[in-house]
């Protein structure tokens, strides 16, 4: 993992400091070097924020942070003071938290499906909380951890989520019985339920549905001799504040549920991931190089030729999806670009969409390219924008989530560097 820079960090005291002001110095900085490489300006008060509402929203639910979603280290040095809790997936995710002092009942080993090594490791450093949701996995934790204490990962179908986890993990609540009695019988603790509606999910119903489901495991957890103590509502909440709108309404409906549905002593947990560090990122990428579309076989000659309306721009950025928008093909993340630096002119507006932003200029439909030479490293292949320049750079916001953490150095393109700042 790449860690931070700390000689570039724009800290600053300045009260009106914001991301848009670091944007406009980073961009100075770079102009006057010459230098083009994409950046990120990263708002560590914007996490506190995110998990200051958590804690308004839903006091009772612990915050068990989902660190593939950005194992940024200067965000686990915030999230590990605040003391919350994290979800780890492999030994090297366990690892990077218990290095940071974190006790290891702090974490739950949140993957259904583990591998022998790690599950070792996850013995020697005492994590004990493991999600599983089939027999293979119980056989396989009785081999190696055989104190674990076990959460059934239970599927829940229909959500209204804009991106299902349900193919690949969740126990199917027919096969909930026998999965319990094959835990007893081996003599697995399972202490609790856990379950995740999915990611972008902003409707309530949804978590009223899971949570339904949830509390009928407890009462089949009861007819095969567990008293379980432990529910995990898993992660999937909205993680735009501005897009996305605030959990109020979700965090409602869980409280609610929760509390007609849960006895008071049951301790409730959560991985949320994108939640608390998707706004915290603000990215911005350079246009390195264009073209117009169909001109390029005869050297350009045909742009004569073309009329206004069949203009087709592509533009080539140095971000793409090896680097931090790998994710946009599978609709993990959703992104829209706006206009960073015209012709020179810094046009962000932190309120402005791409839309309205110069709005004099006529519109081109546009292809938008990553910097690899991989065809299929295409950010946009539609997208309406007015004529851009080699040296204009596009911004991206909310870009915390599913980014830097699993982007690529494919090509011999580095990835984007870090520039810390805390808002005020
Ligand atoms: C990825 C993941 C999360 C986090 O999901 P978000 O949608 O980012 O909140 C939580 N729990 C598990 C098990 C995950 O795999």
């Amino acid at each position: 993992m790449k860690v931070a820079n700390l000689s570039s960090t724009l800290t600053t005291n300045n009260s009106n400091y914001s991301v848009s002001t670091a944007l406009k110095a980073e961009l100075e900085n770079k102009s006057k070097s010459n230098n083009d490489d994409p950046f990120i300006i990263a708002d560590l008060r914007e996490v506190r924020k995110r998990l200051e509402e958590w804690r308004n929203h839903l006091p009772m639910v612990e915050p068990y942070y989902a660190v593939k979603c950005n194992p940024d280290p200067m965000i686990l040095k915030i999230l590990c003071a605040e003391g919350i809790g994290f979800d780890c997936a492999s030994q090297e995710e366990i690892k990077l938290i218990l290095d940071q002092g974190v006790s290891p009942s702090k974490i739950i080993f949140a993957n259904i499906v583990k591998t022998s090594v790690h599950l070792q490791y996850a013995k020697e450093r005492k994590v004990r909380l493991m999600t599983f949701d089939n027999v293979d996995e119980l056989h396989k934790i009785k081999i190696h951890y055989p104190d674990a204490e076990a959460i059934i990962r239970i599927l829940i179908q229909n959500t209204k989520a804009q991106y299902s986890l349900g193919d690949k993990a969740g126990a199917p609540m027919s096969s909930v019985g026998n999965l319990l009695q094959e835990a007893r019988d081996i003599g697995i603790s399972v202490v609790g339920v856990s379950f995740h509606v999915g990611c972008r999910c902003f409707d309530p119903i949804s978590y009223r549905n899971a949570l339904t489901q949830a509390r009928e495991v407890f009462e089949i957890g009861k007819a095969h001799g567990y008293q379980f103590h432990t529910l995990d509502i898993g992660g999937g909440f909205p993680g735009d504040p501005k897009k996305d709108g605030s959990i109020a309404e979700v965090a409602r409906a869980i409280k609610e549920e929760l509390h007609a549905n849960f006895a008071a002593n049951v301790r409730v947990i959560a991985e949320p991931g994108r939640y608390l560090v998707a706004s915290a990122y603000t990215l911005a990428a350079c246009v390195i190089g264009r073209r117009l579309k169909d001109t390029w076989l005869d050297g350009g000659n045909t742009k004569d030729r073309l009329t206004e309306a069949d203009k087709k721009w592509m533009y080539y950025l140095n971000e793409g999806l090896y680097g931090c928008f790998s994710r946009v093909p599978s609709q993990l993340i959703i992104v829209k670009p706006k206009i960073l630096l015209y012709n020179g002119e810094f046009s962000y507006r932190p309120d402005c969409e791409l839309e309205n932003q110069l709005l004099e200029e006529p519109r081109y439909d546009s292809i938008v390219w990553g910097p690899t030479c991989d065809t299929t490293d295409c950010l946009f292949k539609s997208i309406s924008l007015p004529e851009l320049e080699v040296n204009d750079w596009l911004v991206f916001e909310s870009m915390g989530a599913y980014t830097t953490s699993a982007s690529t150095v494919f090509n011999g393109f580095q990835k984007t560097k870090l520039h810390y700042i805390n808002s005020v």
